[in-house]
């Protein structure tokens, strides 16, 4: 039953990132429509997302990198930030210990 259409007409939609297969799914960050392949099920986003993804919480996407462990983090997971630093949460509760 399944056919498949060789050019022409767009009636299904292409997957927005590989433009290839068709979209079955929307990433619930971007709002993107993929195919299984650039679908990350578990985590309910794209691929490009999940690249960009905070590598903290998992559900934001991130706005930077944390100076000590070089994670990428959320603005929400960012704990401190001045100008170009950042540093994530979990990096500034061991970090903390720097203010004496
Ligand atoms: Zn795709
Ligand atoms: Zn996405
Ligand atoms: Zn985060
Ligand atoms: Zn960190």
């Amino acid at each position: 039953m399944m056919k498949k259409l060789i050019g022409g007409s767009e009636s299904s939609l292409k997957c927005e990132i590989c433009e290839e297969r068709e979209a079955q799914y929307v990433c619930r960050i971007c709002g993107r429509r993929v195919c299984e392949d650039d679908y990350s099920r578990e985590k309910g986003i794209c691929k490009v997302c999940e690249m960009s993804i905070c590598e903290i919480c998992k559900r934001h996407l991130a706005v930077g990198k944390c100076e000590k462990c070089g994670r990428i983090i959320c603005e929400e997971c960012t704990a401190y930030f001045d100008g170009a630093r950042r540093i994530c949460k979990e990096c500034f509760t061991s970090f903390s210990s720097y203010h004496s």
